[in-house]
């Protein structure tokens, strides 16, 4: 048997051989979801335990020191959008995917936290959190197919940052598979634990690059008793972040969303999902408007208070001409219908073909400043291009995307352009005090920025916990860091 036949064999011992897949149909598992990276997996090997993703990753690093090329690319829901989560097309790659890891283990009314298998869609924490009166606050257009693994791995953001933070505030504690086989555990939910380095911060937001996690705690919160949610139309974007501050002033922590969606990113929407776009009120001009913006309150008090609060602050912003026009969801399904036309851009987006993204975030002052200058270089370098712009306007994060022109091929733009448009996108975002990935990550996509715009003293400390942790490279070799592109020690 060669070397890899032999783990294969062994995998399958652990796993069962109904969970290690090779061959064809492994496409799942091999393509991402924007069908930009494609690769070819040794196999994919679904672990129904963390005693059994121990006993891999020992296998497959015993491969590794035995010489055999092979390295590791957790995966969880496959939605992430940098090219983190598939295998490259060395075939040496053997997927991991967390899918059957889905469990629920505990959850503690009391203590405010639930601790979770790494393979659980985001949607049924959120709904386990549900079931106990509780509120689990990540939130992201994907939150169907993505998993809480993937959501630490990358750090994920979403629409309600701007009260609950990124998944990196949300979680207390991880149980992790360290590139040595071993299981490090740290699930007791506790909010105060000074007791030497964060380790928990170094898994989060690593990629899948330093170890497999497996489980975690994370914090819920008390279900809020009132929620409102209003879509507003505004002529700019100065006039947006004026809303913002006084919302801000208005409702602090009740503030809980605050989005912002450019007109060309409805018209993409209005194009692919008519029926999703159909709830906006076009006869009143909102859905025309330069800017529209997508706001939710949510709060412990009586709802009537709470609406009555919001009727009146907002009442008083269109007759001073803050905003253009707004609409108060009146129902729990009229606000749904409203999320689902932010929801529905990216989606828009994919169906209109391959497009140049960016996740950028600049400090919210400096917002109407990034996109007015990234916008007049782009159209003077880039004629005709279209500008998708939308995402967390309350965290000062753009998905700040340009479409090909109207009738050109857009595979043939994308090669053409992305690194032009890339480099006027990161150097205005960048001479803002911004940074090129606010919630996406780095993945296949962006390495290169990273070596580029990131110091040689943050580039060495990363260098350095990459060779701590897995000096092998068995973790997702071709990830995030520059450099240490294959199994093998990581360089010095
Ligand atoms: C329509 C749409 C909307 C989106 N909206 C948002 C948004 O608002 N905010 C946002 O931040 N992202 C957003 N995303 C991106 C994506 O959904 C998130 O990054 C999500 O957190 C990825 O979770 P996943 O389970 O799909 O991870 P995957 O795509 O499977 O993996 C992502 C990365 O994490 C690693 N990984 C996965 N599981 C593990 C594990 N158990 N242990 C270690 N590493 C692991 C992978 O190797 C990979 O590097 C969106 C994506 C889509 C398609």
């Amino acid at each position: 048997m060669t070397g890899a036949a032999a783990l294969l064999s062994d995998l399958a011992g652990i796993a069962g051989a109904a969970n290690v897949l090779t061959g064809p149909g492994l496409e799942a598992y091999e393509r991402d979801w924007r069908k930009r990276w494609h690769g070819r997996a040794m196999a994919v090997v679904r672990p129904g335990s963390v005693a059994e993703v121990a006993s891999l990753v020992s296998r497959c690093a015993r491969a590794c020191r035995e010489g055999l090329p092979v390295s590791l690319v957790p995966q969880g829901g496959n939605t992430g959008l940098v090219g983190g989560g598939v295998p490259d097309e060395t075939g040496r790659q053997i997927v991991v995917s967390l899918a059957r890891m889905r469990s629920v283990r505990r959850l503690d009314v009391d203590n405010l936290t639930i601790t979770v298998e790494a393979g659980c869609v985001l949607q049924a924490v959120q709904a386990a959190a549900d079931d106990a009166g509780l509120h689990f606050p990540l939130s992201l257009a994907s939150e169907g197919s993505c998993t809480l693994g993937g959501n630490l791995a990358s750090n994920a953001g979403g629409t309600q940052v701007l009260r609950y933070g990124n998944a990196r505030e949300l979680c207390l504690g991880l149980e992790v598979v360290t590139a040595a086989g071993e299981i490090w555990q740290r699930l007791d939910g506790l909010r105060k634990d000074n007791t030497g380095y964060d380790l928990r911060d170094l898994f989060v937001g690593s990629e899948g690059t330093l170890g497999l996690i497996t489980a975690a705690t994370l914090r819920l919160f008390p279900r809020p008793r009132a929620r409102f949610t209003v879509w507003a139309a505004c002529a700019g974007l100065p006039e947006a972040v004026a809303l913002l501050r006084r919302l801000r002033a208005e409702f602090d922590a009740e503030l809980v969303g605050f989005e912002a969606m450019n007109a060309a990113s409805l018209g993409l929407v209005a194009r692919h999902f008519p029926d999703v776009a159909r709830p906006l009120p076009d006869a009143r001009g909102t859905a025309s408007a330069p800017w529209s913006l997508l706001i939710e309150l949510a709060s412990a008090r009586d709802p009537a208070a709470l609406h009555a609060h919001a009727e009146a602050v907002l009442s008083d912003v269109l007759a001073t001409g803050g905003v253009q026009d707004v609409l108060a969801a009146s129902s729990v399904a009229q606000a749904r219908a409203l999320w689902r036309v932010r929801e529905a851009i990216p989606l828009a987006q994919a169906a209109e073909g391959l497009n140049i993204k960016h996740d950028v975030a600049v400090p919210v002052s400096a917002l109407p400043g990034f996109v007015e200058m990234a916008d007049a270089r782009l159209d003077a370098m880039l004629p005709g291009v279209r500008h998708i712009t939308f995402g967390h306007l309350g965290d000062g994060n753009l998905h700040y995307n340009l479409q090909a022109p109207e009738g050109v091929d857009a595979a043939r733009y994308l090669a053409d352009h992305e690194p032009g448009a890339n480099a006027v996108v990161y150097d205005v975002a960048g001479g803002l005090g911004g940074t090129f990935s606010a919630e996406h990550g780095i993945g296949r996509l962006r390495r290169g920025e990273l070596a580029q715009r990131r110091t040689g003293v943050e580039l060495g400390m990363m260098r350095a916990v990459k060779r701590a942790l897995d000096p092998l490279g068995l973790f997702n070799p071709g990830v995030m860091l520059p450099g240490g592109d294959g199994p093998g020690p990581a360089p010095p």
